[in-house]
């Protein structure tokens, strides 16, 4: 078993060399890079296992970073951890658009960082589906082996994350899943669960999911569901 190769985008010298010291410490394989650019051609090239992605960055913004490694069918299903001293911008981060797989608001403590990374690993690994899996329900395709999501005719693009829990969700039309649950199916065990994250990432799904958004439910004190199917 090779190691994992995780690449650190970071324009901070010295976070750059907390972040080296402790992954390499966890048994990582560590590629640094100081400007959006370079990583970016680092990413590109050395198609690591992981990238954890400053925000604000030189050259290139961590956000135009993201937005080009999902834009690739060769780095599109790279896990990507950004780095945020903006906590109100974690909408847009972890949303929509951008498709950062989890984030970590600057300061941050060095233990639940590295929790992070190695569930998102994990959920990386864990992805290889056993056989061929076809879901179609409530008027949505969902292929998990291809990784295609597809309403209409039209395929929506979903982040890792956001394809994990529609998935869980779909599976069991009617089941109401607390968050915990939704971040273990989206992220793996073992991460560090802010109610907020799931939230963000369901309503950056619903977003996606155009009109068929609201058969996700919010059940209150609980977390989300399926709309049951209706017999036709
Ligand atoms: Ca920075």
């Amino acid at each position: 078993m090779s190691k994992p190769r995780i690449l650190v985008i970071e324009d901070e010298r010295a976070l750059i060399e907390v972040l080296e010291y402790n992954l390499k410490k966890e048994g990582y394989e560590v590629l640094t890079a100081s400007d959006g650019q370079d990583g970016l051609r680092r990413a590109q090239a050395q198609l690591p296992d992981l990238v954890v992605l400053d925000l604000m960055l030189p050259v290139m913004e961590g956000l135009e970073v993201c937005r080009q490694l999902r834009g690739s069918a060769r780095t599109k299903d790279i896990p990507v951890l950004m780095l945020t001293a903006r906590s109100e911008e974690v909408d847009e981060i972890v949303g929509f658009q951008m498709g950062a797989d989890d984030y970590v608001t600057k300061p941050f403590k060095i233990k639940p960082l590295m929790q992070r990374i190695k569930a998102l690993l994990r959920r990386q690994q864990g992805a290889e589906p056993a056989a061929a899996d076809v879901v179609h329900s409530h008027g949505i395709d969902i292929d998990r082996r291809q990784h295609r999501v597809v309403i209409e005719g039209a395929e929506v693009k979903l982040t890792p994350t956001e394809f994990k829990l529609l998935w869980a969700l779909i599976r069991q039309p009617g089941r109401a899943f607390n968050r915990q649950e939704l971040m273990d199916a989206g992220m793996g065990d073992d991460t560090l669960v802010l109610e907020r994250t799931v939230d963000v990432h369901i309503k950056s799904l619903r977003q996606k999911l155009g009109g068929r958004g609201d058969l996700i439910e919010t059940v209150r004190g609980v977390g989300y569901r399926l709309k049951e199917d209706k017999p036709e």
